[in-house]
């Protein structure tokens, strides 16, 4: 029964559950003996609460029986990256500073999936703060490809995606501040969604940029994307940056959506360190919309080709490093035993709590913040940033979306990109969309001749996220990438 069940989408398993061809109960343990058996191996789960889970898998079992189910939701399992808060449950941020943290509150996408009858059970590996690409900056250990064991999944939600690609999760949260979504996504061969700035509430989510955190979702397939999308999105009083609009069905309006579209294809990023056999997939996309009907239009991108990653780690450092400045060894996280006096606590606690990008990342962000550096850099980084958004808002008054490869590369070997700013540039499709607050989403493509897979990324209008969706869904439902499955 288990392979059956494990790579179902979620739209699949609630249908069994609504059947009654399967308990929440069954479903859960499935998980849960999967993840137990072959997690050793790919290490994408930090912690998770097996008896929570099987408890509240119970009950809604109990709730289905009495006809009181919360909905279809009820009863389906749902991990989150290890940064967004479970009343009860730890919340590491996959950082030695927050080791024995444990959640006093719920998220706000947390008491929503609850409400719907989704169990959050499974706390997913990362890099440190959710600063990386490759969930290698991780204080718990690195987690790996399930596709290849000796690669990276991608970051800085690597856990998310590895869990939902090797079959532990039927879908998962991750938060995007410059990619941690789609890229990981796309190194692991299953769809990531980064919504628009502000239409998920990130109250509950632990800051590390916040004027680029996103909160969004890793499924199997682009429906379920969609639905999931519909539980966590929505105004929230709790996070000022939160939009006040009605959020639209998504999974609804999926169906209705059905172009053709006028697809922009930015001529900068099929340049100079693009992977010949991503570029070649993405392509074959490409032609893929051209031949349904679409409308393909070149346009151009050059500041945020060219400017991207330069003010992005000037402000997202930026931005770091005030967030940051609460894990003091007083309030938070870990405290040194070393210290002699006050000061000394503070130096200690966050020497000993942090890893060495994080502490980079603070280095710089406090450096461009301080005085005489701030108009050099800070805030040039802004302008340019303001810039960046002009530059997609003028592609996209003759274009509904552009589409772009997500990764310059496939999966590349643990280990194998040592140097910090050679990992920075890998980020160069993905961070414009955080820059401008745009919504992207990634979807699978097709594979390397080593069968690793490649992600194609979508880039969308602000809150056009049921366009956006519709027009992956073309893709995917005459491209069956998703019934292959990684072997462990
Ligand atoms: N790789 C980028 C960074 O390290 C993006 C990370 C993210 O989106 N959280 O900042």
């Amino acid at each position: 029964m288990a392979d059956e069940i494990v790579f179902k989408s979620v739209a699949e398993l609630s249908a069994k559950l609504a059947a009654k061809e399967i308990s929440s109960s069954e479903l859960m343990q499935t998980f849960i003996a999967r993840t137990k058996s072959l997690d050793g191996r790919v290490k994408s789960f930090n912690s998770f609460d097996e008896p929570g889970a099987l408890a509240a898998a119970k009950a809604a079992d109990e709730r289905r029986a009495a006809g009181q189910a919360k909905g279809a939701l009820d009863g389906i399992p749902v991990s989150l990256k290890d940064v967004i808060a479970v009343e009860g449950q730890p919340l590491t941020c996959s950082s030695k500073m927050l080791a024995n943290f444990v959640s006093p509150y719920d998220a706000t996408v947390t008491t929503k999936l609850k409400s719907a009858g989704a169990i959050p059970w499974g706390r997913l590996n990362m890099d440190e703060f959710a600063m990386g690409s490759s969930t290698e900056n991780s204080a718990f250990g690195p987690t790996a490809n399930p596709w290849d064991l000796t690669r990276v999944p991608g970051g800085s939600s690597g856990g998310s995606a590895a869990a939902v690609a090797a079959g532990f999760a039927p879908w998962a949260l991750g938060s995007d501040t410059g990619g941690s979504i789609r890229q990981p996504a796309a190194l692991c061969g299953i769809v990531g969604l980064k919504p628009t700035y502000g239409l998920v509430s990130r109250f509950g989510l632990a800051a590390y940029a916040s004027s680029l955190d996103q909160i969004g979702t890793f499924a199997h397939s682009v429906e379920d994307a969609a639905t999931l999308l519909g539980v966590i999105a929505g105004h929230d009083e709790r996070d000022s940056t939160s939009y006040r609009a009605e959020v639209p069905d998504y999974a609804a309006a999926l169906k209705q959506k059905k172009g053709p579209w006028r697809l922009g294809v930015p001529k900068e990023f099929f340049g100079e360190g693009l992977d010949p056999e991503v570029s070649a997939a993405v392509k074959k996309a490409i032609e893929f919309y051209k031949n349904a009907g679409c409308e393909i239009k070149e346009v151009s991108l050059p500041l945020a080709s060219e400017y991207a990653i330069a003010a992005y780690y000037i402000i997202a450092t930026a931005e770091a490093s005030s967030n940051l400045a609460r894990y003091d060894g007083v309030r938070y996280g870990h405290r040194s035993k070393s210290a002699k006096n006050v000061v000394d606590l503070y130096f200690q606690s966050r020497a000993e709590g942090f890893g060495e990008e994080v502490k980079r990342r603070i280095i710089l962000g406090t450096y461009v913040l301080s005085s005489g550096y701030y108009d050099a850099y800070y805030l040039r980084a802004q302008k340019v940033r303001t810039l960046i958004r002009q530059e997609y808002q003028r592609v996209f008054t003759e274009c509904d979306a552009l589409l772009s490869p997500t990764s310059p590369v496939p999966a590349f070997k643990i280990g194998e990109v040592g140097d910090p700013l050679a990992m920075y540039l890998l980020d160069i499709y993905t961070i414009g969309v955080n820059l401008a607050g745009l919504p992207g989403i990634s979807v699978p493509c097709g594979f390397t001749a080593s069968k690793l897979p490649i992600g194609l990324q979508i880039i969308g209008q602000p809150f056009a996220e049921a366009d956006l969706l519709a027009i992956a869904q073309t893709y995917e439902r005459a491209h069956d990438w998703k019934s292959q499955h990684p072997e462990l």
